[in-house]
């Protein structure tokens, strides 16, 4: 059986090990999540370069370890450098990754996220709007925790949607709302685009309000069925 395997994936984050290496966390096309080593990547003329940064996808040449892989060959695919240069879509950027590294077990083949991940990418690279609430309730619902969105998910009942509760898993009624411990207000227009959001491509228009409102109950919800902060998403500016 050989140790050494290829596969493609997108640099989550990267940290420092030593003087000139680096730990490097990608998600992969077949492998899911995977920590490797990454040797000489901070000397100038290594033959990696500045490649492995987060968001670079790359084609990967990886060495089976017996407790970290090691990157042996990268080749870059994408470096999705519209989004490094830009201050508002690196923010954005840097909170899907962050949420991805957050939300996925190490060596979990994932596909249906790889692809999300890289349609989120090109559609913040493209500035196409919206991206950061769209790409949370679809990556929410594709990871186990999908909310509940179209009937209310304190009662079942289908009546008006005018609050969000993260405890109760979703979207809730007037009646709910005085029940619930943890309920955020919520226009019941940006509830019902929320929902269209889930099933709709990476675009969908609104209003920044609204983007705002979307991604704060989101983050929220993430946090507490996750159990640990999101920091990226704190106070991220509307895009
Ligand atoms: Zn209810």
């Amino acid at each position: 059986m050989p140790h050494i395997y290829k596969d493609e994936g997108v640099v989550l984050k990267t940290i420092k090990l030593g003087e000139a290496d680096r730990i490097v966390t990608v998600f992969t096309r077949a492998n899911g999540k995977v920590r490797a080593v990454a040797k000489g990547i901070r000397k100038t003329k290594s033959r990696f370069g500045a490649r492995l940064e987060p968001f670079t996808r790359a084609e990967l040449i990886i060495y089976k370890g017996r407790n970290l892989d090691t990157i042996t060959q990268a080749d870059i695919l994408t470096s999705f450098d519209e989004i490094r240069v830009d201050y508002g879509k690196l923010r954005a950027g840097a909170a899907l990754l962050d949420v991805v590294e957050k939300i996925t077990p190490e060596r979990e083949r994932a596909f249906p996220t790889y692809a999300l991940l890289i349609g989120g990418l090109r559609a913040l690279a493209e500035g196409r709007p919206n991206v950061v609430p769209s790409f949370l309730v679809k990556l929410l619902s594709i990871s186990g925790y999908h909310p509940q969105l179209s009937s209310c998910s304190g009662c079942g009942d289908d009546a008006v949607l005018g609050a969000f509760s993260p405890a109760l898993g979703g979207a809730i009624c007037q009646a709910c709302w005085h029940v619930a411990g943890d309920s955020i207000r919520m226009a019941t227009a940006d509830i019902e685009l929320m929902a269209r959001l889930l099933s709709s491509d990476f675009g969908q228009p609104a209003a920044a309000s609204t983007t705002l409102a979307m991604t704060q109950a989101l983050r929220k919800y993430a946090e507490y069925h996750l159990e640990r902060p999101l920091k990226t998403l704190h106070a991220l500016p509307a895009s």
